[in-house]
């Protein structure tokens, strides 16, 4: 599905402003709130980034989603039931086949997935090198931040030439998660853009 650039252009202004208004009463209630980081640009709940790359041994599919789309919270896990969730989420996102599947006759296998988050204590939010977060104080120093979960599969495959469709089943895997799934490919011969609003497999021909 391709949906024609003013359109897109026209929706997006339309999300962004229902997500400002969202912002706006996120802020009133937690005032103190970390700013967002700029370099990762807008953090819209139920939507996401997802970036497919082909390469000369494969095929890497980058997503960067709020937190809350897949585990439905944002803040520090506090209790025993979030830290369950968080690990629930990272096996599910371990099992990436059930999630992508690409098309046959590239023979890919998943090598390789990588989950960081700063619920998982990962700072994937601060760019400056040798920042750490001092842990002397007792309460969690994000908990009414907005955080990121940034996933990478890496698949390996033996026929990348052959690469030429990638299911998504995100929708259907997080079905509380995603209204909307920005994706972006590239291969050696192209790239393009598509938005997905539901299941839909993405055809990597210019
Ligand atoms: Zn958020």
């Amino acid at each position: 599905m391709k949906l024609p650039t003013i359109l897109i252009s026209t929706l997006s202004l339309l999300f962004t402003f229902s997500a400002g208004q969202l912002y706006a009463d996120d802020q009133t209630q937690a005032a103190a709130a970390p700013v967002e980081h700029e370099e990762h640009g807008a953090h819209e709940h139920g939507t996401a980034k997802l970036s497919l790359s082909v390469g000369e041994t494969g095929l890497e599919i980058m997503l960067d989603s709020p937190a809350v789309n897949l585990v439905g919270f944002e803040h520090m896990p506090d209790t025993d039931e979030d830290k369950q969730k968080l690990d629930d989420l990272v096996e599910k996102l371990e099992g990436g086949d059930e999630l992508f599947n690409v098309n046959p006759e590239a023979e890919c296998e998943l090598k390789d997935t990588e989950v960081l988050s700063g619920l998982l204590g990962d700072d994937i939010g601060n760019a400056e090198a040798g920042t750490e977060t001092a842990p002397t104080t007792a309460e969690p120093q994000n908990s009414d931040a907005h955080n990121d979960v940034d996933v990478t599969w890496a698949y390996a495959c033996n026929k990348p030439a052959e690469l030429k469709e990638v299911a998504v089943k995100l929708f259907s895997a997080f079905p509380e998660g995603f209204q909307r799934i920005n994706a972006e490919w590239v291969t050696d011969k192209g790239a393009s853009a598509v938005e997905l609003g539901q299941d839909d497999t993405i055809k990597l021909t210019p």
